[in-house]
């Protein structure tokens, strides 16, 4: 059997009064079963409009796809609504940063759960509690039976983000997907929702894909690493290899910017120069290009001239035209220096 999801050659389009603004451009990916996949890269990146598209969410009178989305033998992009919409929180669900959009201060943290239930399992409204208990419970929230009946303004920050968690995996999908889930909270929060993603996982054998700006998420929660840029893929491998033996100048420039984790010195953030590109009128040859300091080392007329392509084999692989060799050199430049 292939991969569990397989992205190939997604191309996302919207209309705009300025004209076409190519949000993501020829990006094929795989996730295995079981495993997370971290998609690392900046707003405007074209990360959460990838996993909208894996969704089914996007808005057909403004946005044309391209490519195929195959969710073992199901191709997403040509299901129609209704199926897309059986699948959503019943096989593939999601998360937000902000549990406030999936949360409504209306009802009970315990009815918006078990209406889920019941819309996808035909759940009796006493299953569909129990059920909400049970997934409270899951999710590390003391005293379920209570908080149950609870509505999202009686709950802390990382309580709703795990009671949104609870929402998400009440129907134990295959597929979950996490757009930065733990950006709003502190840093102690944020570690005990990754460790709960990471348990679960392990407990219920959920696929995750985790979206966030942020390399050190990944660094602890991730099995591979996708590092997306101007709606492509700059580098890709596992968490391993690209934490370690990072190839692509822009995944440098995160790197950089990663608070050190085990160092008592405090190192300043260093943010990658410069600023992401119009997805309008995309930088001609490499995107990265404006911000890169290596196109005279790799060839200029290639840097500015002619669109790199990451490696279509899987494995390591990085969308850069500077050699093995010259990126191994630079890049122990570049840490023996710091
Ligand atoms: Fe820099 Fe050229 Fe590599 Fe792009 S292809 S990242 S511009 S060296
Ligand atoms: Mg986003």
């Amino acid at each position: 059997p292939g991969p569990f999801l397989s992205v190939r050659d997604l191309s996302v389009e919207f209309s705009t009064e300025d004209g076409v603004v190519h949000a993501v451009d020829g990006l094929s990916f795989d996730l295995e079963k079981g495993t997370t996949l971290g998609i690392v890269g900046e707003s405007g990146s074209g990360k959460s409009v990838t996993n909208l598209a894996i969704l089914g969410l996007h808005n057909p009178a403004y946005t044309r796809i391209g490519g195929e989305i195959w969710l073992e033998d199901r191709e997403l992009i040509s299901a129609d609504r209704a199926t897309m919409e059986k699948l959503r929180g019943d096989r593939v669900a999601m998360i937000f940063q902000d549990p406030l959009t999936a949360l409504s201060p209306f009802h009970t943290i315990g009815r918006q759960i078990g209406e889920v239930y019941r819309k996808h399992r035909g759940a009796s409204k006493k299953e569909a509690r129990d059920r909400a208990v049970e997934m409270l419970r899951r999710v590390g929230i003391p005293q379920p039976e209570v908080r149950v009946d609870h509505y999202p303004h009686e709950f802390s920050g990382g309580m709703r983000q795990r009671a949104m968690i609870a929402m998400a995996l009440v129907c134990d999908p295959d597929l979950l997907i996490a757009d930065e889930p733990t950006t709003a909270l502190d840093v102690t929060v944020q570690a005990q929702i990754l460790d709960l993603l990471k348990d679960l996982q392990q407990q219920f054998g959920t696929s995750i894909i985790l979206i966030t700006h942020d390399l050190g998420v990944v660094a602890n929660t991730a099995d591979n690493v996708l590092v997306m840029y101007a709606g492509r893929a700059a580098e890709r491998g596992t968490v391993r290899e690209v934490l370690r033996e990072p190839r692509h100048p822009y995944t440098w420039g995160l790197l950089s910017s990663m608070p050190r984790l085990n160092s008592s010195v405090d190192v300043p953030l260093k943010p990658v120069r410069g600023t992401p590109p119009s997805l309008l009128n995309p930088p001609s040859g490499c995107p990265f290009h404006p911000r890169c300091d290596y196109p005279r080392l790799a060839g200029p007329e290639l840097c500015f001239g002619q669109r790199p392509d990451i490696s279509p084999e899987t494995g390591h692989g990085d969308a850069c035209y500077l050699t093995l060799a010259q990126k191994s050199e630079l890049r122990t430049a570049q840490t023996e220096q710091t």
